[in-house]
């Protein structure tokens, strides 16, 4: 290789590293070496098949036109896996992120310790990529069906029942509920299934373990083991999206998420929002996430909570034969103890405590007692953004585009101020959040809006009563 070319290679690393930004440059061309120039071809060569194709997909024109701007002769870009190199670009460094307690398997991150990068086959694989423990008890078993999760669960076999060669039906599948709503269960329940049936791996993360372990294997040189690995994962569970956070974290997750979804592989994701309310991703991820089919689990009603117990004490009575929970007192707990799945299964739990620790049988009585603290008030319900505009449009009769477009006129701003106002107090979004939901404006025309409306309120009473009555309307 001469020093020109060297020198012209040095000069085109740093400007696709300015362009592209240090975060993406270290995780994808930190490794791409130059191998020579010919009649117009530059050959460049990569560790892995993984990265050539990535690299392929999404920056073969980027990388040509870095070229291109240093010497103009130059009309294709060649890239090849050097596999000799392989070796030692995934040398593993001492300080990786292996759990706690497991340091008598330091060689998990790399499988077998042999140098090659894992293959998901490998022992240790679920761990070494963050993959998340699994609770045995979180089948479809035990998942109990009813008219709030008939979907989710439909949607949540198919994906488990896929095999290698089908065609992917919808893809991500994205499934959003508030807590305690089965969630965590169904993702599990797919996480198992899927891996049972042996067609294809399944790795179920949460986003914080997506995080822990993308991020330090950035950081480390296993950045090409890392994503070795997660070519040979079949469907990708992201459990908690809401909390992935940080700038280079959502561009790899964006990466991620592109690069499966192209190659036919299944992502499975659970949030407590819809993706259009995840406030902190950019615009093309959550397009992307929206793209796919989308399903929200809405509360559990008071049948099915019902279901839930019954399948409760049938599950406890493996284990305690003589824990027998009369049905009225069932009946008393669904109809009470409203707030979610978990709450449910606390309740449970006392009254067996209680029965076994006292030898007393379960009564109405007992439960009144035992499960006083678990009643609280309906849980507000979770108001969205898109129902606000819908519900003051038409209290207002104006357009919910009306409200969201730049129109001045005396009749679309009030509405459209109480819009945001309510927006502001029934939701947890943000300033910024609520801007961009109305027509993409100002946080400060936000903040605005709601000083304005909070400082009438005080005084006009029939505006109070209209904003008591939208929030009723919301809420119920
Ligand atoms: P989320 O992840 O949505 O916060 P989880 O999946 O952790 O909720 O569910 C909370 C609890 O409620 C778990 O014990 C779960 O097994 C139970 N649960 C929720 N929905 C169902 C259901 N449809 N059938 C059986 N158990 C359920
Ligand atoms: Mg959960």
């Amino acid at each position: 290789m001469s020093d020109e070319n060297q020198g012209g290679w040095t000069r085109v690393r740093s400007r696709l590293r300015a362009e592209v930004g240090d975060d993406v440059y270290s995780s994808w061309f930190a490794r791409m070496d130059l191998e020579a120039i010919e009649e117009g071809t530059v050959r460049l060569s990569v560790p892995t098949r993984f990265l050539k194709s990535w690299i392929q997909n999404h920056y073969a024109e980027r990388v040509l036109a870095c070229w291109q701007a240093e010497d103009d002769k130059i009309g294709r870009i060649e890239l090849t896996v050097r596999s000799a190199v392989l070796k030692s670009a995934v040398v593993i460094k001492p300080k990786l992120e292996i759990p706690v307690g497991s340091s008598d398997n330091s060689n998990r991150f790399n499988g077998n310790g042999n140098g090659r990068p894992m293959s998901v086959g490998d022992p240790g694989v679920h761990e070494a990529l963050g993959g998340s423990p699994l609770d045995a008890r979180l089948s479809f078993d035990s998942f109990v069906v009813g008219r709030s999760n008939t979907l989710a669960h439909a949607a949540a076999k198919q994906v488990a029942a896929a095999r290698r060669t089908d065609p992917v039906m919808f893809n991500p599948l994205y499934i959003h509920a508030g807590v305690g709503l089965g969630k965590t269960h169904l993702l599990q329940a797919i996480t198992w299934a899927g891996n049972a049936a042996g067609e294809r791996k399944v790795l179920y993360l949460t986003a914080e373990k997506f995080m822990y372990g993308f991020v330090s294997a950035l950081r480390t040189q296993t950045a090409l083991a890392f994503k070795e690995a997660l070519r040979g994962i079949g469907v990708l569970v992201i459990d908690d999206l809401q909390f992935l956070q940080g700038k280079s974290t959502q561009a790899e997750f964006c990466h991620t998420l592109n690069a499966l979804i192209d190659a036919g592989r299944q992502v499975v994701i659970a949030s407590d929002r819809p993706p259009s309310d995840l406030e902190s991703l950019d615009d093309r991820v959550r397009s992307r996430l929206a793209g796919g089919l989308v399903v929200e689990m809405a509360s559990l009603g008071e049948e099915l909570r019902l279901e839930i117990l019954k399948a409760r004490v049938m599950a406890a009575r493996a284990y305690h034969p003589t824990f027998d929970v009369p049905l009225p007192v069932l009946a008393y707990i669904a109809k009470t103890v409203t707030h979610n799945g978990r709450d449910l299964e606390g309740a449970l739990n006392r009254l067996l405590a209680h029965n076994k620790l006292t030898g007393h049988a379960v009564t109405l009585e007992m439960a009144e007692r035992e499960v006083r603290d678990l009643i609280r008030p309906q849980e507000p319900k979770r108001v969205k953004i898109e129902d606000i505009q819908r519900v003051v449009a038409r209290q207002y009769n104006v357009s919910r585009s009306d409200l969201l477009s730049s129109r001045r006129t005396a009749n679309v701003v009030r509405p459209r101020q109480v819009a945001m106002y309510l927006a502001k107090t029934l939701t947890l979004r943000s300033l910024p959040e609520i801007g961009r939901r109305f027509g993409g404006r100002d946080h400060t025309t936000v903040l605005h809006a709601v000083r304005k409306i909070e400082g009438l309120v005080g005084n006009d009473m029939a505006l109070a009563e209209e904003i008591e009555i939208l929030k009723r309307q919301l809420q119920e």
